[in-house]
């Protein structure tokens, strides 16, 4: 039998990473078996697992930092986890979220993202995870925006340039000016609901980038449309590429991704966002 790989989250079973990662292995001609599985405890859920590596995806990719023995740099400054490596002493973890990102708007959409005045919806496990990444890619300011505040203050302390990232209230979204950026990282879509974003966020040189993908990204983008942003992109390139470089830790092979992005976006409309 080939090597096993899992990903944990809570809810799963709509999850594009099995087809991906099948994708990628049939691609480099590597054995593996890759599978959904469905868990409210990670902790059990990993115990009970003997495989080479996982991907974690929401609730637990704080928790699974916690779970690991070691941790690479990038996964220790955000302090969430998406990639497991069976190691010898136990899991090093990783966070793949924010090259992958990076990677979809640089690379596949051919975006510069320096000097770019960006704000940032959201600071759960893949806000968090982005955050360092659009940092280090240059952008200008980052104004992180979150429902729980206190989440969104751990956020700008981990990443301590007070005089660059600022953490902020919903309500001060009004006053706070066009975004040459603004990414939703909240998953408050996939409950059917938008958080309330004035359409004075985004004007003509705006791109707008939701980490949802499919159904659930329809509201953020329909909003980027109606205040008229330049761009307005879906997680999909973001999903493929987080699982590539994923797929390199693993196998010391990154895929290309072009051909599966393309498989998957023929049918975009009807996926569920759940990774
Ligand atoms: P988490 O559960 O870790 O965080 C959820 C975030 O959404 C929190 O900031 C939470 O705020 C916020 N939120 C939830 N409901 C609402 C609401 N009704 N109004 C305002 N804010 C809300 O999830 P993740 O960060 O892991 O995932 C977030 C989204 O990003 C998901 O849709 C996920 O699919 C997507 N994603 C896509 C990836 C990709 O590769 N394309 C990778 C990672 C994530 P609070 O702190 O107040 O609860």
């Amino acid at each position: 039998m080939g090597r096993r790989y899992a990903l944990f989250g809570h809810p799963v079973a709509h999850s594009l990473s099995p087809r991906i990662h099948a994708a990628f292995a049939e691609q480099a001609g590597v054995d593996m078996d890759y599978t959904a599985i469905d868990t409210e405890d990670l902790d059990a859920a990993l115990a009970a697992f003997d495989g080479d590596g996982a991907n974690i995806t929401l609730p637990h990719k704080e928790r699974a930092a916690a779970l690991c023995a070691s941790l690479s740099a990038r996964a220790r400054r955000c302090g969430v986890v998406n990639t497991l490596v069976r190691a010898d002493g136990g899991w090093h973890g990783d966070n793949t979220d924010g090259l992958g990102l990076v990677r979809d708007l640089t690379d596949r959409h051919r975006l510069d993202l320096r000097g770019r005045r960006t704000l940032l919806l959201g600071a759960g496990g893949g806000a968090r995870g982005v955050a360092p990444a659009l940092l280090d890619a240059g952008i200008a300011e980052l104004f992180i925006v979150n429902r729980t505040a206190a989440r969104s203050d751990a956020l700008a302390d981990v990443l301590g340039e007070p005089g660059r990232v600022h953490p902020r209230y919903f309500d001060d979204l009004p006053a706070l000016g066009e975004f040459d950026l603004v990414v939703n990282a909240t998953s408050a879509t996939r409950h059917g609901e938008l958080p309330k974003l004035p359409i004075s966020l985004a004007g003509r040189r705006t791109t707008a980038v939701d980490l949802s993908y499919g159904e659930a990204a329809i509201p953020f983008l329909a909003w980027a449309r109606a205040a008229n942003a330049r761009e307005a992109i879906d997680g999909l390139g973001m999903l493929v590429e987080q699982a590539a470089e994923s797929f390199a830790l693993w196998h010391g092979i990154r895929p290309d991704t072009g051909a599966v992005f393309a498989q998957l976006q023929a049918h975009a409309i009807s996926l569920v966002s759940a990774d």
